[in-house]
């Protein structure tokens, strides 16, 4: 099949990044069965992460298969943010960790941190293990903060977590590519999105170290909910948020003893 062939494909089925799209399904395939087939799938709307088998995140290749959270652009910004004034050898806990991406992308651009990532699902264990352990990471299965080791209370510098915070009532207005294909349990956040935001907000102090920071990617208009939760959490709190990435991180620090 030619190039211009497969894009005016692509194009007609609504891909906006036709040509790249192309480009990317050609070097995945090894023979013009295997591209056919490619194509049919993301014709179909299966997202391209899928069909790649990797999705780019902070110019990583991170792996991914069918039914893990795919790591969204956006959410760079969450890992600009946590890197920002890091200490050497900081101790990194990322919950709901999906893929891994987040704690793929800090373990490369900090200096010799320690990452510790937990999900509840086993397919985003199993990529995130895959993703990770080679970096250097440590992967947990369970509910939030469960299954980390108690070694780690009041140890960890920065506790990152993209908990799915979709309103319950706002799935079915997602793009078909989140709504057919990842699995509910990495979107739902409840009848007001911050179900699970809330719970991370109450158990951090007791694993944030002195100075540790908390970072929730949330939405702009779930900001200040968010900022509530941390304030309910015992920590301060503070809004961030990127124009260009459309991106908006609550970071909340355990408030100081009262002098
Ligand atoms: N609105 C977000 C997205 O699809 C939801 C991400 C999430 O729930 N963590 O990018």
């Amino acid at each position: 099949m030619e190039s211009a062939d497969i894009v005016g494909r692509l194009r007609s089925a609504g891909c906006v990044y036709a040509e790249d799209e192309a480009r990317l399904l050609q070097d995945a395939a090894r023979d013009a069965t295997e591209l056919h087939t490619l194509l049919q799938r993301r014709i179909a709307g299966a997202p391209l992460e899928y069909i790649l088998g990797w999705a780019e995140f902070c110019g990583l290749r991170i792996e991914v298969e069918d039914g893990v959270f795919v790591p969204r652009r956006r959410t760079e910004y969450l890992v600009a943010q946590a890197a920002c004034d890091a200490r050497a050898g900081a101790v990194v806990v990322d919950l709901c960790c999906g893929s891994g991406a987040v704690g793929a992308a800090l373990l490369s651009m900090l200096d010799r941190a320690e990452v510790h990532a937990v999900d509840i699902e086993a397919v985003s264990v199993r990529c995130a293990v895959r993703n990770l352990v080679p970096r250097g990471g440590r992967v947990y299965q369970g509910d939030l903060f469960e299954p980390l080791p108690a070694a780690l209370r009041s140890r960890v510098d920065i506790l990152v977590a993209n908990v799915p915070y979709v309103p319950s009532d706002e799935i079915a207005m997602m793009p078909s590519e989140a709504r057919e294909y990842e699995p509910r349990v990495a979107l739902d956040g409840g009848a007001d999105g911050l179900d699970i935001q809330r719970r991370v907000a109450v158990g951090a102090s007791r694993w944030l170290a002195p100075g540790g920071r908390l970072l929730i990617e949330t939405s702009e208009r779930q900001a200040p909910q968010t900022v509530a939760a941390f304030e309910r959490g015992g920590l301060v709190a503070h809004i961030a948020h990127s124009q260009e990435l459309d991106a908006t991180v609550v970071i909340g620090a355990a408030a100081g003893p009262i002098e």
